[in-house]
């Protein structure tokens, strides 16, 4: 598809999401819907049949009794924040193509950066483990790539300190046409890194195609064929034809991470990746985007808030 498909799609309006989205009532509803697509179903017995406990807003299974509220065991679990402002969280999310920042999203929503930033990081998580199961197919360029850690007279280039290193993979098609991103977070560019990588990420039958840097080699452990594309360095090295898409998602990534954070603490780097590669994936259809989110969401497990900024996540 042409770039232009991507850039001027209509994505979804605010006054669409307002009419969609705008009221608490409205939200609830759409979680209850994506929740429990079929009927109310009792997490303890798996009963249908139930009644509802208007004043604490309760559904209560008429087998065991059980009380259950519509939003215990998703991401939303104990929230004491309205769902409209979580609608519009995510609305802005997914249809901010360079992402934002928890100062900017704060300001949008009206609540502190503290809760911008957990509503940010919960969202995320969500966008993570949905981006966890499937492994790319057939075609795919492999780059190395780094975050953060840029120091005034520092070394630069591979292996510079205080960088946290990732891998980035883009299925394309055979003409070379980008499909799916996986960005991933390694200890490193050393084998062991990369064949782990390969088996957790690529399909036996791909067909990996990277520069000469000797740990995309491993690949081979994944049972993946490799093919070295020499590229000298610097622009020369963009140019190659085979390389352009896996070049340009990274140059979109790294310009929109350094244009929207200042700074990423290395434990929460693959929660960034995981959003820019939730984006790049769901690209052609922005407007879809905000609904699969709040269906993966009712379906990801609640993320304490302690352990979220604890937590170092693997990726
Ligand atoms: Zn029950």
């Amino acid at each position: 598809m042409a770039r232009n498909a991507v850039q001027f799609q209509k994505g979804l309006s605010e006054a669409t999401f307002d009419e969609l989205y705008g009221t608490e009532a409205k939200c609830r509803a759409a979680v209850i819907a994506w929740r429990w697509p079929d009927g109310f179903e009792c997490p303890a017995c798996g009963g249908t049949t139930h009644s509802e406990v208007k004043t604490r807003r309760l559904f209560q299974c008429s087998a065991c009794r059980r009380q259950t509220s519509p939003i215990a065991g998703t991401i939303f679990a104990a929230t004491k924040v309205p769902l409209r402002i979580w609608f519009r969280a995510m609305y802005h999310l997914t249809q901010s193509k360079q992402g934002i920042s928890s100062i900017e999203l704060g300001r949008r929503l009206g609540v502190t950066q503290t809760t911008a930033w957990t509503i940010k990081h919960k969202l995320a998580q969500v966008m993570m483990e949905r981006g966890a199961g499937k492994r790319l197919k057939g075609r795919v360029e492999l780059d190395d790539a780094y975050l953060g850690g840029e120091r005034a007279g520092g070394k630069r280039g591979r292996g510079a300190p205080g960088k946290t290193p990732f891998v980035a993979a883009v299925e394309t098609t055979p003409e070379g046409k980008p499909v799916r991103l996986k960005l991933r977070r390694v200890t490193g560019f050393c084998n062991r890194a990369i064949s782990g990588f390969a088996k957790r990420s690529l399909d036996p039958d791909c067909e990996v195609v990277s520069d000469g840097l000797a740990c995309f080699a491993a690949v081979a452990d994944a049972g993946c064929r490799h093919e070295v594309m020499k590229t000298g360095s610097g622009a020369a090295a963009a140019r190659k034809p085979a390389f352009k898409w896996v070049n340009t998602a990274l140059g979109n990534i790294k310009a929109a991470i350094t244009g929207t954070y200042r700074a990423i603490h290395e434990k929460h780097v693959p929660r960034y990746l995981a959003e820019f590669e939730y984006r790049f994936n769901r690209r052609y259809d922005l407007a879809a985007m905000l609904p699969r989110l709040t269906w993966a969401a009712v379906r990801t497990p609640p993320m304490p808030c302690r352990l979220l900024r604890l937590a170092e996540v693997s990726a």
